[in-house]
């Protein structure tokens, strides 16, 4: 060989092991697989859970807390502010749920330190709305799910929590997870903004920011997603007829396989992740522009029209605007419909969680939702979606109930 040729040789190795050891050097202490501390902590007849007496817990949030424990016996809950709670009380295993700075006092050591309007981790402050932390404490009888508002989005059910004892949450993002306890002399922790780094190129677009693990093809995923991403979202919002102003960005984290994920979102590897959608942060493995653009949409619709709390109407209207970009998927979509419609009945239309079952869904609720925009005009649907009433308006303007609209739309099919 002659020189130059080993020094491209050599040149490539170095190449290969630096991409190598950029993988390598993620040390991530490990997850706790079996839940230990959880499972302990819900070892128990009754839970406790205490509020803020200057911030009620949400119907919402109870819900969530109660359907977190799905495994095994299920625990009596039972809701108290905290100037109600006496000295028998404490003996329970609690579980606090509200922002900790507006606590009165403090219930057991804890690795965060409270401030004005949130709270303090080492020198790091944690003070915006949507920052949060999960802490359960050693003996695993003090549970803490604080968040800085009531408003904000809950990323210890959208994540999922328990493999660690203890997370941090800013914004819709986990930037620190792993085992701590009372005094920090045990510390293991993920510092997952390091990471991040370490492990992601990054690159902003008008409505994205663009974060792909070095180990993939990065420039021409950025190539790709650079074409692709933007005009989508111009186009959407056209066909939408709103306007581009105010988008929150997009962040995008496209990770080279479903391990690594799962590491970063401390997702434990029983269950197979391969994608994950919280607030406006996406992850997904590799770049697949189909399931970005969809989340996308869901993300678009909800900043720009509004929320619906039902799944067929959510799911729907989504695939919905996928026929405005292919006609095709509509007539596949129409041939789905018509092969499996035994799926649609009220119970499916009113959110049943029954709608994830069936991927054929998805194509159901797309043709139904054409179906009422073609009735009620695209207008009138945007209103009455963002205000939660499709089933009201229908009943009232036409006469007929729910379960004569799904025949009618039977009929026509
Ligand atoms: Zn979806």
């Amino acid at each position: 060989m002659n020189t130059l040729k080993v020094f491209f040789v050599v040149l490539f190795i170095t190449i290969i092991s630096i991409n190598r050891l950029d993988a390598q050097s993620l040390d991530f202490y490990p997850m706790d697989e079996n839940f230990e501390l959880l499972q302990k902590f819900y070892k128990t007849d009754t839970v406790l859970v205490v509020f803020p007496d200057s911030e009620p817990i949400l119907a919402m949030d109870k819900d969530a807390i109660e359907k977190f424990k799905f495994w095994g016996e299920i625990p009596f809950f039972y809701y108290k502010k905290e100037s109600d709670i006496n000295s028998s009380d404490l003996k329970k295993n609690i579980q606090f749920f509200g922002p900790i700075f507006k606590f009165q006092k403090e219930y057991s050591e804890m690795p965060v330190e409270k401030t004005d309007h949130g709270f303090l981790y080492n020198t790091e402050l944690f003070n915006h709305e949507n920052d949060a932390f999960y802490y359960m404490n050693e003996n695993a009888n003090r549970l803490y799910m604080c968040k800085n508002s009531s408003k904000a989005i809950s990323s210890f059910f959208s994540y999922g929590v328990g493999a660690y004892s203890f997370y941090i949450f800013r914004e819709s993002e986990i930037v620190y997870s792993g085992f701590t306890n009372e005094n920090l002399s045990k510390e293991k922790i993920n510092d997952l903004n390091h990471f991040r780094e370490i492990y992601f190129q990054q690159k902003t677009l008008s409505f994205f920011n663009l974060n792909i693990a070095k180990t993939l093809k990065v420039d021409s995923l950025f190539d790709i997603a650079s074409k692709e991403l933007d005009k989508y979202v111009i186009n959407l919002c056209d066909n939408l007829e709103v306007d581009t102003n105010n988008i929150d960005e997009i962040k995008l984290y496209a990770y080279a396989d479903r391990i690594e994920l799962q590491k970063f979102i401390a997702a434990p590897l029983f269950n197979t992740v391969w994608g994950k959608s919280v607030g406006n942060v996406l992850h997904t493995t590799q770049l697949d522009l189909s399931i970005v653009k969809h989340e996308t949409a869901h993300s678009i619709i909800f900043q720009k029209i509004g929320g619906n709390l039902n799944q067929f109407w959510v799911e729907g209207f989504r695939q919905y605007t996928d026929y405005w970009f292919n006609k095709g998927t509509y007539n596949v979509d129409l041939e789905i419909t018509k092969s499996n419609i035994t799926f649609l009945d009220e119970e499916l239309l009113n959110g049943s969680s029954k709608f994830f079952n069936h991927t054929e869904n998805y194509g159901i609720s797309g043709v139904f939702v054409k179906y009422m925009v073609d009735k009620i005009g695209f207008s009138e649907f945007k209103k009455v979606y963002s205000q939660q009433d499709i089933e009201e308006y229908i009943t009232e303007k036409y006469e007929i109930s729910m379960d004569e609209l799904i025949a009618e739309f039977k009929d026509q099919l």
